[in-house]
């Protein structure tokens, strides 16, 4: 029960996995780690200096290795994050550089570590793309672990806790969560860590609430106090009065009984109350997520990031590389869709390996489409692998960041090229695919009617059409309160590309964030959109409010909304028509 002398205090931070649990923290500690001294090493001593840091790297990554033996069958699909910290603790950019820099500055290897670590972050800081920028969070679990084995101070073995609880801790590496036994911790909250973080991402397939980011939790929970973790809103409230515990053990119980009916569902198409169905697919970042795409009922894949393949490397993969791991995924998703995008990268830093300049603003920089055009080496590779996969399934092709007809007529002829030397080389293919724009830039918005002459359909990226139409960074803290996609602004360019779609008589889908909030779907259904493409986790929830709806409702609701000037009241108005609708 709730202790009568402490107060009821609420934290808030992200919201990493949704649901409730109640119970008694368990504080994980890992300090040591972040305390580092610099020293000088004589020049005699250099090597030996050297070895150790080898040894700590080598025990680190034996660590791993061991992890992933044991990481239970349920958790194999996310066993790559944990492989690709093993090629992380012997990559150039960690190992090499805290190797070359015990040597240029003869200092111990703690503190040649943490400075590559730090440069590192630098780097990496200012990548628009969440999940990009998040890469740095493995490069920091690696050296945390290979700092533990320098310093000597013993990582915490998940796995022996042995009471029922709430893992407290600054942050957890995948390594970490992926070692939770179910049966034991209830949920789990973190100093650090965003909702894409790998950590974040095991935490929805562990399907156990966990909050991110709360920056001083663990200075403020002590192990056994009483906490409250919503998963679902972010929220957490520490020693909760009897009041709160009653009220939270309720909405803990109606949550439970939801999720296990949408569930049970999610196989079933959306259809909603007047007969209009509204395909629900799932976006991937590698081949393994198809599997949580398929559990969680996705009628397909409408974004497969592919850029992930090129990450955790030294170099480009071949077309064959490409075309095998492709295959895994449209092989298995056969006859569903699998949208292939190609390339959405930044050009410069992201990949180890290219060493274009620096960019002092790279998300207005060489990214996407505009580096694949510069590169048509690399681009090429791609489209090849693409149109050989066409051949085994359902394959869309579909490019990023488009913002003027040029580069879509660009991008065509270097895919034309691709069929003929296809055609010469004798090897099975496809042409004629389905070829499709990303509408993420306003002036895609604008040439909408244009483009739509030139393509087969649209996809709407709201985080990227938000970012660069609101001029907000998606990526910047400072500016997350004006984040918002049901600002007008973003409701009135919807609105155009999909009356542009439909009088030109191509496809509109949507694969930004917005689709998987279910507080969105009133909007997107009553605009006609024709198809949502969304994190796994969120197809059962927004497939379920879908059949709650009627769409002609929402198409007479979005001309109300339309009417309205600013964010606060569209969203008054969702509240006041559907909030008891999506709250069920
Ligand atoms: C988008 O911008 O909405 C999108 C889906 O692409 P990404 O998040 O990969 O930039
Ligand atoms: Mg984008």
């Amino acid at each position: 029960m709730s202790n009568p002398d402490a107060t009821e205090k609420k934290l808030i931070g992200i919201n990493g996995s949704p649901g409730i649990c109640i119970g008694k923290a368990y504080l994980v500690d890992k300090e040591g780690v972040d305390l580092v001294e610099k020293y000088y090493i004589t020049k005699d001593n250099l090597q030996n200096e050297i070895n150790r840091f080898k040894a700590a790297a080598k025990n680190a990554r034996d660590e791993l290795v061991a992890i992933i033996d044991d990481t239970p069958e349920d958790l194999r699909q996310h066993a790559y994050i944990l492989e690709a910290q093993v090629a992380l603790a012997k990559d150039k950019m960690l190992y090499g550089r805290t190797i070359e820099t015990i040597e240029k500055e003869s200092v111990n290897a703690e503190w040649a570590l943490k400075k590559v670590v730090s440069n590192v972050k630098k780097m990496f800081r200012d990548i628009p793309a969440p999940y990009l920028r998040e890469r740095v969070t493995d490069i920091v679990h690696v050296s945390d672990r290979i700092m533990r084995n320098l310093v000597g101070v013993k990582d915490v073995n998940i796995a022996d806790i042995d009471k029922r609880v709430i893992l407290v801790a600054h942050d957890l590496s995948p390594a970490d969560t992926s070692r939770i036994q179910l049966e034991r911790i209830k949920g789990f909250i973190t100093d650090r860590g965003g909702k894409a973080s790998h950590t974040g991402i095991i935490a929805q397939t562990l399907g156990i609430p966990s909050v991110l980011g709360l920056e001083n939790a663990t200075d403020i929970i002590k192990t056994d106090d009483i906490i409250i973790v919503d998963g679902t809103t972010g929220l957490i409230i520490i020693h909760p009065t009897d009041e709160t515990l009653v009220e939270y053990e309720e909405q803990k119980t109606a949550y439970e009984k939801y999720k296990a009916a949408i569930n049970r569902r999610s196989d079933l198409p959306a259809i909603t109350k007047d007969g209009f169905r509204l395909p629900v697919l799932g976006n991937i970042e590698l081949p393994e997520e198809i599997v949580s795409v398929i559990d969680h009922g996705g009628d397909g894949i409408g974004l497969f990031r592919t850029e992930f393949l090129y990450l955790s490397r030294n170099n480009f993969p071949s077309e064959n590389e490409l075309f095998d791991r492709y295959k895994d995924v449209v092989e298995v998703m056969a006859p569903k869709p699998v949208t292939i995008r190609t390339l959405d990268i930044k050009g410069d830093k992201t990949l180890p390996y290219l060493s274009d300049p620096d960019e002092t603003n790279p998300a207005l920089g060489l990214r996407a489409i505009r580096f694949c055009l510069k590169r048509p080496d690399i681009f090429k590779a791609q489209l090849k692998a693409t149109l050989r996969v066409a051949a085994l399934g359902n394959v869309r092709l579909m490019f990023p960041m488009i913002s003027s007809c040029e580069e879509i007529h660009e991008a065509k002829k270097h895919l034309k090229e691709v069929e003929n030397s296809l055609k010469k080389e004798g090897v099975l293919f496809k042409s004629n695919i389905q070829i499709g724009i990303m509408i993420e830039v306003p002036s895609a918005v604008i040439m909408a009617d244009a483009m739509a002459e030139i393509v087969d359909f649209f996809s709407i990226g709201t985080n990227d059409l938000i970012q660069y139409s609101l001029a907000i960074d998606r990526g910047n803290k400072q500016v997350a309160h004006l984040y918002n996609p049901l600002n007008p602004a973003v409701i009135r360019m919807l609105k155009h590309v999909v009356d542009v779609g439909r009088k030109k008589g191509i496809k509109v889908c949507m694969c930004g964030e917005m689709a998987g909030d279910p507080f969105n779907i009133p909007i997107l259904l009553g605009l006609g959109i024709n198809e949502l493409s969304m994190n796994p986790q969120s197809i059962p929830s927004v497939k379920n409010t879908i059949r709650a709806l009627d769409a002609k409702t929402c198409r007479l609701f979005v001309k109300e909304v339309l009417k309205m000037t600013t964010t606060e009241a569209v969203m008054n108005l969702v509240t006041d028509k559907y909030g008891d609708l999506l709250s069920k």
